[in-house]
């Protein structure tokens, strides 16, 4: 007999995500240690199981790491965030298919809302949906599912830690979900933070079971309504909705330390025009324009004289036209921009974006339509022939601003030349 609908939510994550993308293109690599380090290769963000066995630890500066990585001969990789952007919205192009309510919740997770999807057996539905994008795609994805996003975190960690790879609570009895509940120990509950946790365990609760148990008026009074809302999730009462309005941000940061210093101004401007170039073509692609655009420099603030220069333009029209920001970001950078100064960082943050269609029309509309028509055919242009085969002259290319990335793999998966050429026979 049918029963009241009940909330379906599954919490799809990309196993060791960085990882997995680069053994893409490394079968050799398959069962072998691998390790992906953050910008300028300085610490350790991605680890292939065989890596964590190894005993490396997640966020290890890589000299503190050198040791293990010789010893256990670990394949290391500098960040290609191209790429990992790439298989990403692959991966979740794919995930749409299966529900149209999805939340894009980070580069390697996406929630899915199953509730009004037709579904006999949820496990045979989730465990298709995982080999559907090892198949397609070819990274490897845990998925759990539950009533609630909370208790599908929780259903999505027995997941990854089962062979299956997929777990569901939604069929479950209430004394199944519980004992797993037993041992999943507070700090690792979604939302409850290091701190939170301390202050929990403080007060004898050590695992989600014993929390969900508390008495709600106690958490009133000791905690937040956040803390409320996460002990109601456990209870598979559902406080925290999927938030579909992915581009309703309010900014788009894009930034990155030099990879050796910089004085000269010309080199400055290069790197601040790329930065721009890049979240204006983000932008765009979310159907956002930008009212204030924000240029910084820096310069090594764990040295002596540290110096942070900002500058803020308000535009008198939002955009997202990348002729009219870089013009706009260029002078910024000769506005603040100090001789004699070591720079090792610099960024573009646009700020109060909107969204473009909710924008009037301006005086000056049609005009900006030539524009519009003109940055679609870059646009356009980039994905079929690759990033930055059309650009502005200011962004000329002597990658003097450019990141460390002695271990890069390079692949660009918009770049037709680096696709590898697999042999037959
Ligand atoms: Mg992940």
């Amino acid at each position: 007999m049918q029963q009241t609908k009940r909330r379906v939510i599954a919490l799809v994550d990309c196993n060791s995500f960085y990882v997995s993308c680069e053994r893409l293109f490394r079968p050799d690599l398959k069962r072998a240690p691998v390790v992906v380090l953050s910008n300028n290769d300085g610490c350790i963000i991605s680890r292939s199981t065989e890596a964590k066995q190894a005993g490396i630890k997640m966020g290890e500066p890589l000299f503190k790491a050198k040791y293990l990585i010789d010893k256990y001969k670990v394949k290391v990789f500098s960040s290609n965030y191209e790429l990992y952007g790439d298989l990403s919205r692959r991966v979740m192009k794919v995930l749409k298919n299966f529900s149209p309510d999805i939340e894009f919740y980070s580069i390697d997770e996406a929630f899915l809302d199953l509730t009004n999807i037709q579904i006999d057996n949820i496990e045979a539905y989730i465990k298709n949906i995982r080999e559907v994008i090892l198949r397609w795609i070819g990274i490897p994805v845990s998925i759990g599912a539950a009533s609630t996003k909370t208790l599908a975190k929780v259903a999505n960690h027995v997941a990854k830690k089962s062979q299956k790879g997929v777990e569901e609570f939604i069929s479950k009895d209430q004394s199944y979900v519980d004992e797993v509940l037993k041992t999943f120990p507070v700090r690792e509950i979604w939302g409850i933070g290091k701190q939170l946790s301390k202050f929990f365990i403080n007060n004898n609760f050590h695992n989600a079971f014993q929390l969900k148990s508390v008495d709600n008026s106690w958490v009133r009074k000791n905690s937040s309504v956040v803390v409320l809302k996460t002990i109601h999730e456990l209870n598979n009462i559902c406080c925290f909705p999927l938030n579909f309005s992915y581009t309703a941000r309010k900014n788009c940061i894009v930034s990155r330390s030099f990879g050796e210093k910089i004085i000269e101004i010309n080199d400055l401007k290069e790197a601040v025009v790329n930065h721009c170039i890049t979240a204006a073509e983000r932008i765009r692609s979310e159907g956002l324009i930008v009212k204030s655009v924000y240029v910084f420099i820096k310069t090594n603030k764990f040295k002596d004289g540290y110096t942070s220069l900002v500058k803020k333009i308000d535009l008198p029209i939002a955009t997202n036209n990348t002729l009219e920001l870089v013009n706009v970001c260029s002078k910024a950078v000769d506005s603040i921009y100090v001789k004699g100064l070591s720079y090792s960082k610099a960024g573009v943050l646009f700020g109060e974006l909107e969204v473009k269609d909710n924008y009037e029309k301006n005086l000056f509309s049609h005009l900006n339509q030539n524009l519009d028509y003109l940055m679609k055919v870059i646009d356009d242009t980039n994905v079929k022939f690759g990033r930055g085969t059309v650009s502005v002259a200011a962004a000329r290319i002597n990658n003097n601003y450019k990141m460390k990335r002695s271990h890069s793999s390079k692949i660009d998966t918009s770049f037709l030349k680096f696709v590898p050429i697999v042999k037959t026979g």
